[in-house]
């Protein structure tokens, strides 16, 4: 089924659910504003901001972080990490993520949570794009290959209105990464 919600939908999501879990306006959430560096989210504001997305789209978010699902493909800490810090590898898969951070965010030599911390709404909004585009291919009670977005902001067959539930952020995550690294060996050949 096709991702019926657009960035601009998914970042108008994380906006609301950033004033209510912070208590800040609308105004001081742009779609550019990092989340912990600017916003001052702590670690429980995360906890809130991720149960209130997930409840809003009936999504599941991934509990691993894209750098744990990389050491699991590639078998090897030293690929992604050099002395705790990122390799050209880690921030290549960070950018090629479904959080797409841009290369001014994320570069080799940035220690794990410097990453987390320069985090915007942009990037949160990508992550449930990513997940929503792991819908199933079409309805189990009806068959319909269309979904729209629900009065209540889910995702829901177009035809009968059933829910739809897309892949775990974990599994949309691990199955994403094989891909990245394949991208970054052709690159490093090529180059
Ligand atoms: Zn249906």
């Amino acid at each position: 089924m096709n991702n019926p919600f657009a960035e601009a939908d998914l970042i108008a999501v994380v906006q609301r659910t950033l004033v209510s879990v912070l208590g800040c306006t609308p105004d001081e959430v742009a779609a550019d504003v990092a989340i912990a560096n600017e916003l001052d989210a702590d670690s429980l504001d995360f906890v809130e901001l991720r149960f209130n997305l997930e409840k809003q789209l009936g999504i599941v978010l991934p509990q691993k972080s894209v750098l744990d699902h990389l050491v699991v493909v590639l078998g090897d800490e030293s690929q992604v990490y050099a002395r705790g810090r990122l390799t050209e590898l880690a921030a290549h898969a960070l950018r090629e993520s479904f959080f797409a951070y841009s290369s001014d965010q994320v570069s080799a030599g940035m220690l794990p949570h410097e990453v987390m911390g320069c985090a915007t709404v942009r990037n949160w909004a990508n992550l449930c794009k990513g997940i929503l585009d792991g819908l199933p291919a079409r309805c189990a009670d009806c068959g319909q290959e269309q979904a729209e977005i629900s009065p209540s902001g889910k995702p829901v067959c177009a035809a009968c209105g059933a829910p739809q539930k897309p892949r775990t952020g974990d599994d949309a995550v691990a199955a994403s990464i094989p891909g990245i690294v394949s991208r970054w060996m052709e690159s490093r050949v090529a180059a």
